[in-house]
């Protein structure tokens, strides 16, 4: 199994940062409303939410597969993006689908065939 216990202790760490800079942000006496403090805010919020997604998929024993394939993600991927969802395979192939109506890269793109 995954040696996970560290990336668990740093998310819980993370979780308990980004409500104290959230907090700040709401009960700080200076409201800021400026555009970039709102980015900011918002930013906080989405990483709070994803750093919670991954706590509960601890809980639920499912953290470090992916949500797609069901496969472990790689260790070495999850150190560096601890709230990470899906294995780069999966990663990949969403953002090709993305990118599907968009220009082909690499040439090697497999569209449904029109004729
Ligand atoms: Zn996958």
């Amino acid at each position: 199994m995954l040696s996970t216990d560290s990336s668990r202790q740093y998310l819980e760490n993370k979780r308990v940062e980004l409500q104290k800079r959230i907090g700040g942000f709401c009960n700080g006496g200076s409201f800021v409303t400026t555009f970039e403090s709102e980015c900011v805010f918002a930013v906080l919020k989405d990483q709070l939410r994803q750093v919670e997604n991954a706590l509960a998929r601890y809980k639920e024993g499912t953290y470090g597969l992916c949500q797609r394939c069901g496969k472990p993600i790689d260790p070495a991927r999850l150190r560096v993006l601890p709230c990470a969802t899906m294995c780069v395979r999966c990663k990949n192939h969403q953002e090709n689908s993305k990118n599907q109506r968009s220009f082909a890269k690499g040439g090697q793109v497999q569209l449904v065939e029109r004729k």
